[in-house]
C-alpha cells in the first residue's frame, strides 16, 4: 500500500511501472437522488462520473469497475437495463468497463455502490500532499452549476430560461468527470497537489491543507460562476459566491502548481481540451486553514458558524 485512506482513492503498489489505484462511492436512493427526479440512465452516468473524477483527480486511467446493486423486488427490469446502459457508457468513455458485481434485494429503496479501478504511470500520480508555500491554487471549469441545478430540482416554478435551467440541471444530475485534464496534468509533471471538487471547493482545498501541512487563501471574487448558475440565484433568492464555495459536486479539478509554472499548466488544458481554468487563491505557509478573503489582497471574511462547510453539506445531493 502506497497510500491508504485519506486521498481521493487508494494507491497500491503493481508491477513495476504504474500504480493501481482504487475507488467505491454509491448512491442511495432518498439521500443522494429521489427516484422520480433522475432516469435511471441519468443515475448509471452520475455513480460513473462520481468514481471517474476521483480517479482524475490522481491523474490515473480508469479501467475496471465492479457494481453492487440493491434495488426493492418490484423495480423494473427495464430499469435496471438503462441504469446499466448509463454506466457502461459513461465509463466507456474512457475506456473503461463494468467487469463484474452483485446484485441483491432491498425492502424499499435503489442502492448502488461502484468500485472504480485504474492505474497510473507512477512518475504521473499526484496526490493531495504536496500543496507548497507561494503556489497559485487553481481550478478547471465552473463552480456552483450543481448546486443551481438541486436549487431547481427543489424549486421547479423558479423563472430562470430555458437554457440555464438545462444547464445546470444537466451539471447536477450527469456530471462529467475532468479525466483527461487530470491526465494531462498528471503528465505535466508540474502540479503539486489535486483533489476534486466533491464537497465544495472550501472544504476539498481544506482536504489539500491538512495532508500538506499548509493554510490557505481562497479569493471569493475570483471564483468561476457561470452566467445560468447567477440566474438561477437570483431567480431563487441564493447567493451565487456561496454555492461555489460550498456547494459541491461540481466534479472540477482544484490544484495547485508554483506561480511561475501556473500559465503552461493553464495553457495546457485550453489547447489540449478546451478547458478554461482559474486560479482562485494561493497557498500561505501557515497550518491555518482556508482562509476567505473577498478578493485578491482583500479583507478576510468572518464566517458565521452556520456557514461553515458542514451546513453546506447537508442537502447538497441529487434531487434530494
Ligand atoms: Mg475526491
Amino acid at each position: 500500500v502506497v497510500l491508504g485512506i485519506g486521498d481521493d482513492v487508494a494507491v497500491l503498489r503493481y508491477g513495476d511501472r504504474d500504480y493501481l489505484l482504487a475507488t467505491c462511492d454509491s448512491q442511495v436512493e432518498d439521500i443522494h437522488f429521489r427516484r422520480d427526479r433522475i432516469l435511471p440512465a441519468q443515475l448509471g452516468r452520475r455513480i460513473a462520473a462520481i468514481n471517474l473524477s476521483d480517479i482524475a483527480a490522481m491523474g490515473g486511467v480508469p479501467r475496471w469497475a465492479l457494481v453492487s446493486l440493491a434495488v426493492p423486488e418490484d423495480l423494473e427490469v427495464s430499469y435496471l437495463e438503462e441504469l446499466y446502459v448509463g454506466l457502461g457508457k459513461e465509463l466507456q468513455d474512457w475506456g473503461a468497463a463494468v467487469v463484474g458485481g452483485n446484485l441483491s434485494r432491498h425492502e424499499r429503496q435503489v442502492v448502488i455502490d461502484l468500485s472504480l479501478l485504474g492505474t497510473v504511470p507512477r512518475e504521473h500520480l499526484v496526490c493531495r500532499d504536496g500543496a507548497g508555500e507561494g503556489d497559485l491554487i487553481v481550478v478547471t471549469g465552473s463552480l456552483g452549476d450543481s448546486r443551481a441545478g438541486l436549487a431547481l430540482l427543489s424549486e421547479p416554478r423558479a423563472r430562470v430560461s430555458r437554457e440555464s435551467a438545462g444547464q445546470v440541471i444537466e451539471r447536477h444530475l450527469t456530471p462529467r468527470a475532468r479525466v483527461r485534464e487530470g491526465q494531462l496534468l498528471g503528465q505535466s509533471g508540474r502540479v503539486h497537489a489535486m483533489v476534486d471538487v466533491s464537497d465544495g471547493c472550501w472544504g476539498d482545498l481544506m482536504h489539500i491543507c491538512r495532508r500538506s501541512g499548509v493554510g490557505a487563501e481562497l479569493w471569493l471574487d475570483t471564483l468561476p460562476v457561470s452566467a445560468a448558475c447567477r440566474e438561477v440565484a437570483t431567480a431563487v433568492g441564493a447567493d451565487p459566491g456561496r454555492w461555489a464555495l460550498g456547494g459541491g459536486e461540481d466534479y472540477e479539478l482544484l490544484f495547485t502548481v508554483a506561480a511561475n509554472r501556473c500559465s503552461d499548466v493553464v495553457g495546457l488544458l485550453a489547447a489540449e481540451c478546451g478547458t478554461s481554468c482559474t486560479v482562485i487563491g494561493r497557498v500561505t505557509g501557515l497550518d491555518t486553514g482556508v482562509q476567505i478573503l473577498t478578493g485578491k489582497g482583500g479583507r478576510r471574511l468572518e464566517l458565521p458558524a452556520s456557514m461553515g462547510w458542514d451546513h453546506f453539506l447537508t442537502g447538497a445531493s441529487a434531487g434530494t
